[in-house]
């Protein structure tokens, strides 16, 4: 990508410190990367266990139109009589990217989509700082609908949704996970580790590399973190690089 033209982009959006130091990428090996954050942030979380089939107590079976129409007329949760619709997930289902946030807000809510408000322009910004397009990677939430206020998701609600993005990420099958906030991390890895100590490393979601970085709202809020963020999104694209390219969709894999 155009460097200046991506400049200019993150400019626009007020995030001028993005700008990749000349080393954060190119001439790094992930292992320098991983050993550096490492010594920052050790021993964070185990690995979770193997990847549950969808048919255990709690999954979800189907195709995908199946798990919409789960989701579409979800009444698990007490959410689903304050929502105005349900947020699914928006994307490539081919792709090599996942991005998890913690649930619809009021924009989301009333448009149907993940992260189309001021925190979706931010992490479109983000998208684009790493030369990814929206449309080509996948984004969805832990939470498919939004909670009254824009709450915390509570642990009930989190463990009911929970089967359906189970089975995003099983169809998906990302080549990496990035885990946006301390809502998608905790539920994700199954931790109570703060975000400080889980960030800035390779963890793994059942075998599938995954990084957790700062939540977009975070950072409109707490904009001198966008550069520990941007740390995280290139050690993201690093360990992408050295697990088979760099590509957005994985065009080869024969997906469900
Ligand atoms: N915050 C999230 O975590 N998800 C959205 O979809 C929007 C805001």
């Amino acid at each position: 990508m155009n460097t200046r033209v991506r400049q200019r982009y993150l400019d626009a959006m007020g995030i001028t410190r993005w700008v990749p130091r000349a080393d954060s990428l190119d001439g790094l090996t992930e292992e320098s990367v991983i050993d550096a954050v490492q010594t920052r942030a050790p021993g964070a979380v185990t690995e979770p266990p193997p990847i549950p089939v969808s048919t255990e107590k709690g999954g979800v079976s189907g195709n995908w139109t199946e798990l919409e129409t789960a989701v579409r007329t979800c009444t698990k949760c007490s959410l689903h009589a304050t929502r105005t619709q349900t947020v699914f997930g928006v994307g490539n289902r081919s792709a090599r990217w996942m991005f998890i946030g913690e649930a619809p807000g009021a924009d989301e809510d009333r448009q149907g989509e993940p992260f189309v408000g001021r925190a979706g322009q931010l992490l479109n910004a983000m998208l684009f700082a790493m030369g990814l397009k929206r449309e080509e990677v996948y984004i969805a939430n832990v939470l498919k609908c939004r909670p009254p206020g824009n709450r915390d998701p509570q642990p009930q609600e989190v463990a009911q949704c929970e089967p359906y993005l189970r089975r995003q990420i099983e169809f998906i099958r990302p080549a990496l996970i990035v885990a946006l906030g301390r809502h998608a991390a905790h539920s994700l890895l199954k931790t109570e580790v703060p975000l400080a100590r889980l960030r800035g490393q390779r963890l793994s979601y059942h075998g599938t590399p995954l990084i957790v970085t700062y939540h977009p709202a975070y950072l409109l809020r707490n904009p001198a973190d966008k550069r520990k963020a941007w740390d995280d999104l290139c050690l993201a694209k690093t360990i992408m690089q050295k697990s088979g390219g760099d590509m957005a969709t994985d065009l080869g894999a024969e997906k469900s």
